[in-house]
């Protein structure tokens, strides 16, 4: 088991602390690949694809809707990062950018993210 894994509470579905702002604190360990004075972008320790990095704002919001209320501009910065890592990890072939939002889809914690997936050919969306 990972450091990261034993940590005890990754979701914070009730407005406490979650895995994610540890990680942008340095409190925890994560292999990042890429940082902005607004994003940080890491990898995935259960990977889905080939390439399977987060990208998650510093400043924390629930999910993706609440931050494209509240502050577009950092959606923005999320978004860009994401292109941008997609070009250092050579996923010119194209990637898919996925942010779960809420039970139904997964979301599992509760600091949005997004799931920047590629490297390999991916299958359809869905179950
Ligand atoms: O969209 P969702 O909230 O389920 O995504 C959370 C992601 O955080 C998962 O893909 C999970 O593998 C990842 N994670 C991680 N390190 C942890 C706990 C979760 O990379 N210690």
């Amino acid at each position: 088991m990972s450091e990261r894994d034993a940590t005890e509470d990754t979701t914070a579905d009730n407005g406490s602390e979650t895995l994610f702002e540890r990680i942008i604190a340095r409190e925890i360990p994560a292999d990042i690949v890429y940082e902005t004075d607004t994003t940080i972008a890491f990898r995935d320790i259960k990977p889905q694809a080939a390439t399977h990095v987060l990208v998650v704002p510093k400043t924390r919001y629930r999910n993706v809707a609440e931050l494209a209320a509240a502050d577009p501009r950092l959606l923005a910065d999320v978004i860009a990062t994401a292109g941008k890592v997609a070009e250092l990890e050579g996923l010119g072939n194209g990637y898919r950018v996925v942010f779960n939002t809420g039970a139904d889809a997964g979301q599992t914690v509760f600091h949005v993210h997004a799931h920047l997936l590629g490297g390999e050919q991916l299958g359809p969306f869905g179950r």
